[in-house]
């Protein structure tokens, strides 16, 4: 009945013509007719267009601000959600100074999100946290090929703009790397003081078995002294 209402009165009024969610728009922003969507120009693309705080779209690579986000993107290229994306859709390629040395990042990072599944299985394997879902809705785009092809620079955004769209996850998200962080600098910390104690034991046992050594020597010198005087 919804939709008979619908379709018939969508030929005596204009705003039944199209079907829009408009969730993500404050209320006294809710657009009057079905003409004014998209509100701006560019609008669709903009960063804040986000449903919920729970929803997930398309993939994105995490930086951690800066002039240049590449001197603070957190993914080394270490390829393994390209190897365990499903589809397949994730294309990286390493970067290499000068010297042709691995310089922990990557030079291309493309994700295909004509391909995309939205699994997030590259999110839960990636052991850096630097690659989580974006809730980014409105990529449509004219251009079914290259538009759809997601480049490194495109899917770059910051930490802050993580809080911004889903603030409990990326909290969280801190939270472990902030716990992990400290548990490594821990037990790097135990082992300096294990190896310090280590290396006291041997200079002790060293200065130990010297003195011993000395005590013999002496021992000796007195005793071939003695000799002689009788
Ligand atoms: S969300 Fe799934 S399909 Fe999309 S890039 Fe990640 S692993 Fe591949
Ligand atoms: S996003 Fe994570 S898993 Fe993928 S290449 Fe970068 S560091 Fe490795």
């Amino acid at each position: 009945m919804v939709t008979l209402r619908n379709f018939v009165g969508s030929y005596f009024d204009s705003n039944r013509l199209t079907t829009n969610d408009y969730s993500w728009k404050p209320k006294d922003q809710l657009p009057q007719s079905a003409g004014e969507y998209p509100k701006e120009e560019g609008e669709q693309l903009s960063d804040t267009t986000t449903v919920t705080n729970y929803s997930r779209n398309f993939p994105m690579l995490l930086h951690d601000g800066g002039d240049d986000p590449m001197d603070t993107i957190r993914c080394v290229a270490c390829q393994i959600c390209e190897r365990e994306c499903p589809p397949q859709c994730i294309y990286i390629e390493k970067a290499y100074d000068e010297n042709g040395k691995y310089i922990k990042s990557p030079a291309k990072f493309d994700i295909d999100v004509s391909v995309c599944m939205s699994c997030q299985i590259c999110v839960e394997v990636c052991p850096f946290d630097a690659i989580v879902m974006n809730s980014q809705f409105e990529l449509s785009t004219p251009d079914r090929f290259g538009g759809l092809l997601l480049r490194r620079d495109d899917l770059l955004k910051s930490n802050d703009y993580y809080h911004q769209i889903h603030p409990e996850e990326a909290a969280a998200r801190d939270q472990k790397m902030a716990d992990e962080k400290a548990a490594k600098e821990a037990k790097k910390k135990a082992a300096a003081e294990a190896a310090k104690k280590k290396a006291e034991e041997k200079a002790k046992a060293e200065a130990e078995a010297k003195a011993l050594e000395e005590a013999g020597e002496k021992g000796k010198e007195e005793d071939s002294g003695k000799e002689e005087a009788s």
